[in-house]
């Protein structure tokens, strides 16, 4: 089973442009930076350099996330969105 930290390449690959947030179901409802993929790939840098921890707080937002793979298909920098939050909660 892949471990997030086999992901860190391709998590630093996010620009932060935010089109996954303009396709995100979720995130257009809410509004919460969170509930997008770019909030996400922000959550696990942070977990990756160690300033963060993945808790059930965030643990939420990623079973909030329906699965619809908007977000991966708007992403310009091609990351691997789905396999990586499935990673998360794989792995928890
Ligand atoms: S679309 Fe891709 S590169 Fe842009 S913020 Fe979202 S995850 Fe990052
Ligand atoms: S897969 Fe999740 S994060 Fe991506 S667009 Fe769909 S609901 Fe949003």
């Amino acid at each position: 089973m892949a471990k997030l930290k086999d992901y860190t390449k391709e998590i630093s690959k996010c620009s932060k442009c935010g089109l996954c947030q303009t396709v995100c179901p979720v995130f257009q409802k809410t509004l919460n930076e969170c509930d997008g993929a770019r909030g996400k790939m922000v959550m696990l840098e942070g977990v990756l350099n160690g300033a963060i921890k993945i808790d059930d707080k965030m643990l939420f937002y990623f079973k909030k996330c329906d699965g619809c793979n908007f977000c991966e298909s708007a992403c310009p920098a091609g990351i691997k969105i789905k396999e990586i939050f499935n990673c998360v909660i794989e792995n928890l």
